[in-house]
């Protein structure tokens, strides 16, 4: 069915399926199966040299996944998108599409730590080098670390835990300037609250396994490529993309026109190196997806209200939510998130770590687990969890302090969430009398 000029909420139920004409089932099946017939000889072949666009084996390709595909790249107004086995290797795939040897990638600072830890540590083993940029808003930032090598530019639109919003529309001017893909990965906002490739993105990146599956129970991850970048005028430095060519004597520049980044990313990187999700996650991420516009509405109105509610109780020194009109990313959320804000932000309390502590032992309905985008509410020490291997500087200087504490607002009713953060800071200044009073 044609989605163009339809609502969000119609296309996150009925972009991308290709009703099976055999049974004719409505919803979309679960193809759990690792290879696919082959008619003849002929079609063996067509299949294997792209001849012809039909399935042959899972890793390369999937109608369950491939029904996910096109409902994330419709959601998210882009020319295709690949479906992967979880966000980290959404962010490698992606990021490994553009890069080898030699290159050098521009990263804001704050970011997802799995994909900081990704760059900094197991790229540098491969010879790609990452500077990260402190002020993401600040394009002067960007510039002074771009230089000839320079192949990627990436950047989180509602990075995690500070929900320091991105001005998406600010790197991206950069980016074209320089003719280098934005990456902007888009988990904590979702296609719902945000489009990245409306404000000049390149390429957006998910971990599925949030918002998208929304209840907790799958990994995946995805890469939506906006088709917009001119390969064959990238000066060669994409050789793979614009130069290199295939036994047919064509780049994937000539095959694939625009939209070569994703094809690169599907049948050379994630084909070789295996991330491949399962039919049965791509089923649960359809799932998830056909509920995700009330979800998210619902998560980023009970995540203002405890902001709001969380800001007024003397326990807590400051709550990083760029919903509250204290927050310095107010502006640019206006701007980029007219529909809400998001569930996670992070709030710090005055008694630091041991209150952190005390508070996280005395939750009974919020969950202690690192995760995000459940429907259950979560939340996580950021200091002694995510962060625990940077130092002590490093989390000054990323604002994570030992009394900051990390929320995932759920879909539980919010006066019930609101009494078991009440309870939990009861505990916490209680036990700062007691500390006071000598008792403790
Ligand atoms: C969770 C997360 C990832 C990693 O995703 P996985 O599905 O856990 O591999 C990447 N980026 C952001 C912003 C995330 O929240």
């Amino acid at each position: 069915m044609p989605a163009e000029g339809l609502g969000f909420a119609t296309r996150q139920i009925h972009a991308g399926v290709e009703p099976d004409q055999s049974h004719r089932p409505r919803a979309t099946p679960i193809y759990l199966t690792a290879g696919f017939v082959f008619d003849d000889f002929d079609q063996a072949n067509e299949r294997f040299a792209q001849a012809d666009d039909g399935y042959s084996y899972s890793r390369a390709g999937n109608p369950t996944s491939a029904a996910v595909e096109r409902r994330i790249a419709d959601l998210e107004g882009g020319a295709d998108a690949l479906l992967v086995g979880s966000g980290q290797a959404a962010v490698s795939t992606a990021v490994l599409a553009l890069v080898g040897a030699g290159d050098h990638i521009a990263s804001a600072n704050s970011i997802y730590e799995g994909s900081r830890e990704l760059f900094r540590d197991n790229f540098a083993r491969l010879g790609i080098t990452t500077s990260f940029v402190g002020d993401a808003n600040d394009p002067e930032a960007w510039e002074a670390v771009i230089r000839p090598e320079t192949r990627v530019l990436f950047a989180e639109s509602i990075p995690n835990p500070k929900n320091d919003i991105l001005d998406i529309r600010a790197v991206a001017t950069v980016a074209q300037r320089h003719g280098i893909p934005l990456i902007i990965d888009n988990t904590l906002a979702t296609p719902y609250l945000l489009r990245p490739i409306e404000h000049g993105a390149d390429i957006v990146v998910h971990s599925a396994s949030k918002f998208l599956a929304g209840h907790g129970t799958v990994l995946g991850g995805v890469i939506v490529d906006a088709g917009r970048i001119d390969w064959t005028a990238t000066d060669g430095r994409y050789p793979h993309l614009s130069d290199d060519v295939g036994p047919d004597g064509r780049t994937f520049a000539d095959r694939f026109g625009r939209a070569a980044f994703s094809a690169y990313a599907r049948s050379v990187v994630a084909l070789r190196q295996g991330p491949s999700p399962s039919p049965f996650t791509a089923f649960l991420l359809l799932q998830g997806i056909e509920t995700l516009s009330l979800r998210v509405q619902r998560h980023s109105e009970s995540a203002q209200r405890i902001a709001e509610w969380l800001e007024a109780h003397p326990a807590v020194e400051s709550v990083d939510y760029s919903g509250l009109a204290s927050n310095p990313f107010r502006p640019l959320a206006k701007q980029y998130l007219p529909r809400g804000q998001g569930s996670v932000f992070a709030f710090t309390l005055r008694g630091g770590r041991d209150a952190a502590k005390t508070f996280t032992n005395s939750v009974r309905l919020f969950t202690r687990m690192t995760h995000l985008g459940d429907v259950r509410s979560l939340v996580l020490h950021p200091a002694s969890t995510t962060h625990v291997n940077r130092t002590e500087d490093e989390r000054v200087a990323a604002g994570i302090g030992q009394g900051l504490l990390r929320v995932s607002i759920g879909l539980e009713d919010v006066e019930d969430l609101i009494a078991d953060l009440d309870r939990a800071l009861a505990a916490v200044q209680a036990a700062d009398l007691l500390e006071r009073a000598g008792i403790a």
